[in-house]
């Protein structure tokens, strides 16, 4: 399977040994810096913008439509790649949304952060009460026809740029890697980094090991979905989930990955994001401690920066 692509990141993206880190852990642990992509304040989402910007160009839409949490990087980079290209850009975005009778516990950052940088490039904001993630895509869908209805021509892009199209991004990402590693090690949420990661190893001694920073049961079925897509011969004992780091649940960092988020910053000088990539993170340290990994592992920093400076609301969620 092949997508167009439009160009839109500063490719290759830097790799580069963590030493001080390795040394202290007793393994080799790299990383691969998809935190500086340089585009729309870096991430794992520029990947999948990539890949999904031709196919909405080519609807001829001219109204582009997402959803997600308050905080959603990829409402960020959206916002940003629909700028550039003169679509207008809008988003249904509740609090922190759910798995039913999953509700993350704890207080959740709504303000600042992601939404500066949205509204500085014209996102328009559908704020909606918090609730299921299903209760959210109902939610886009009487957005949609609001919009329609005032003639709009509307593409509604899924969750997180979660698509066969958004995992290609990794899918190619992978071939960046400067040398061949014994574990790549990634945040899972939506599952599209996880799965395009997945398939670019299917045929290799590589093993992705996916920390699910979400407590959704049915994610590894997720990632297998839109892995087969790319590499059809996966099965599912090769789609490697831990959900034992999500913590308090999505959206709620844990304490765990705030002391992995604290060390690495101290030690490499790279911050990691509260809400991702700093549980994928602590799900690495606790697995070499363990001696479930080791050897050469690359971490894949998936970005979230500016998910630092967002602050709770007054809403009360969680
Ligand atoms: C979206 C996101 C992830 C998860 O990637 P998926 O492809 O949705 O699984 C990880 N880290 C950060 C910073 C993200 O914004």
């Amino acid at each position: 399977m092949k997508f167009e692509r439009l160009p839109l990141l500063c490719l290759p993206t830097p790799c580069h040994c963590l030493d001080r880190l390795s040394e202290q852990l007793g393994a080799e642990i790299w990383i691969k810096r998809d935190d500086l992509t340089g585009y729309a304040g870096g991430g794992n989402k520029g990947r999948k913008l990539e890949y999904l910007m031709p196919s909405l160009l080519a609807s001829g839409c001219d109204t582009v439509l997402t959803s997600g949490a308050m905080q959603s990087n990829f409402v960020r980079h959206l916002a940003v790649a629909c700028a550039q290209l003169h679509l207008a850009a809008h988003a249904v975005l509740m609090p922190n949304p759910y798995e039913p009778g999953r509700e993350a516990v704890g207080t959740v950052a709504t303000v600042g952060g992601n939404r500066v940088l949205a509204d500085l490039v014209g996102l328009t904001v559908h704020e909606v009460a918090n609730g299921t993630w299903d209760e959210l895509e109902r939610e886009t869908e009487l957005v949609r026809a609001e919009l329609e209805a005032k003639g709009a021509r509307v593409e509604v892009v899924p969750l997180g740029g979660s698509s066969v199209a958004g995992a290609y991004g990794f899918y190619q990402a992978a071939q960046e890697l400067p040398r061949a590693f014994d574990w790549v090690i990634c945040p899972t949420s939506s599952g599209s980094t996880h799965a395009g990661l997945a398939a670019a190893f299917a045929e290799s001694t590589t093993q992705v090991w996916g920390i699910a920073a979400d407590p959704e049961p049915e994610l590894a079925d997720v990632v297998l979905e839109l892995a087969q897509a790319l590499e059809p011969g996966l099965k599912p004992e090769d789609i490697r989930l831990s959900t034992e780091f999500v913590g308090p649940g999505y959206g709620v960092p844990s304490e765990a990955g705030q002391d992995a988020l604290s060390l690495l910053a101290r030690m490499e000088g790279i911050f990691l994001d509260p809400i991702y990539s700093s549980k994928a993170f602590a799900g690495l340290l606790e697995l070499v401690r363990r001696g479930e990994i080791g050897g050469s592992i690359c971490f894949w920093h998936t970005g979230g920066f500016p998910g630092l400076f967002a602050t709770p609301g007054t809403e009360g969620v969680g």
